[in-house]
């Protein structure tokens, strides 16, 4: 008998028919012999309306009002789960995030999980029932209700397998696995076996919105496996695991980001100690900088070139623009028509020449690079937004189609 872990999204458990659907493949893991702990999302929008309604009534709610209010949503999917399965006769019960035990930091809207305490569903399943949890929430020191930050249900549900030392965490979501690419665009993306979750977490930030990253970075901190599939089709999904255990494909996936701008400084005079200057500023504003380029100085002076998130592009032209100045730089431009396209594979840190190979894929459609950074396992470049799609077609057919 082993004890499996079910996290259920909220498309999963979207209306009555969908529930229905996700009792059913919980109870056929207890008819198995297993023990079932099942971890759900709010149904379909409802968190989104629930921010919706809350700005009706007040424009700048309180932390811990918002929270109480979010909160609910996974109140519902849990009881009304909780009582299809009942309906089909088999013990169950539903849990809040505090009677679950998950004790959190005081952070309304993005607490942390401090510490899980397992006693009450350990006592549940002791008398064979299955556990329904709401997930997304838990409790601090005052004893208030918090929620994890959004789409941070996965993350209950990863946290919870790592406490209970599950021997299976499955996340059921609208997608049946983690693919080569973005199946809805290329139409010759492939659906991975398994992952690294290195690689996971890489395709995770780069727009494959398919885990929650902080539940891959939990899942690898306790390495915990991972099977994301959909809790629509039978198909078997992707499993997410240590890299040892993972046959090693040299590359896994192609990603897209469109939520990105580059920004340079012209003209930055060639002296120690600028670089540091700009990028500390731009730190202390909490500012994530992506790629970083640097040309070589000329006649006295250099360009500096990187990329930040989109929403952060006005926010960092306001703050360097005096101060570029005040550095003696001549002018700073920013574009935020560009897509970083990116190659993610565990296996490339022993192959030579996938680089040259993903830039030839690029230069045979004519997409000119405008930046470029490496990592251990992943090799990203800047273009043109009009030339993004393109770029990602050119790199998929190199690396999965021939
Ligand atoms: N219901 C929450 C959200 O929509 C949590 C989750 O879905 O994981 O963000
Ligand atoms: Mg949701």
């Amino acid at each position: 008998m082993a004890l499996i872990v079910q996290k259920f999204g909220g498309t999963s458990v979207r209306d009555a028919e969908r529930i229905d659907n996700v009792a059913g493949i919980i109870t056929s893991a207890y008819q198995d012999g297993n023990d079932v702990v099942a971890v759900v999302s709010a149904q379909g929008d409802t968190t989104d309306d629930l921010t919706a309604k809350a700005a009706e009534v007040n424009q700048r709610p309180s932390k811990r009002e918002m929270d109480m209010l979010l909160s609910s949503g996974e109140q519902v999917s849990a009881a009304l789960l909780a009582m299809a399965i009942e309906r089909m006769g088999f013990p169950v019960v539903s849990l809040l995030g505090w009677q679950a035990g998950f004790n959190t930091t005081s952070d309304y809207g993005s607490a942390r999980i401090k510490k899980i305490d397992t006693s009450r569903v350990k006592k549940e399943l002791d008398k064979r029932r299955i556990v329904v949890i709401a997930g997304f929430q838990g409790v601090n020191r005052y004893g208030d209700v918090t929620t994890i930050g959004r789409g941070g249900s996965d993350t209950s549900a990863v946290a919870y397998a790592a406490a209970m030392h599950a021997d299976l965490c499955q996340i059921y979501t609208d997608v049946d696995g983690v693919y080569t690419a973005d199946p809805r665009k290329i139409p010759g993306a492939k659906k991975l076996s398994c992952i690294t979750y290195d690689e996971m977490l890489e395709l995770a930030s780069l727009g494959a919105q398919v885990l929650h990253n902080r539940s891959v970075e939990m899942a690898k901190k306790y390495n915990i496996e991972l099977e994301v599939l959909s809790s629509l089709t039978k198909a078997r999904g992707t499993i997410v695991k240590e890299e040892n255990s993972v046959e090693q494909m040299l590359i896994s996936g192609v990603a897209k980001d469109d939520d990105i701008a580059r920004i340079s400084i012209i003209g930055v005079p060639d002296k120690p100690g600028l670089a540091f200057k700009i990028f500390s500023k731009l730190s202390s504003k909490g500012t994530n900088v992506d790629i970083i380029l640097q040309s070589i100085g000329r006649n006295g002076t250099k360009d500096i070139s990187f990329t930040v998130q989109k929403d952060r592009m006005e926010d960092t032209i306001e703050l360097l623009k005096e101060y570029t100045e005040k550095l003696g730089a001549s002018s700073l431009v920013a574009d935020d028509n560009v897509s970083k396209v990116s190659i993610v594979g565990a296996g490339m840190e022993s192959h030579p020449g996938v680089a040259a190979e993903m830039f030839e894929a690029l230069f045979s459609r004519s997409v000119n690079i405008q930046m470029i950074s490496t990592s251990e396992i992943k090799i990203s470049v800047l273009v043109h937004k009009a030339d993004g799609d393109r770029a990602v077609e050119a790199i998929h057919q190199k690396f999965f189609e021939s």
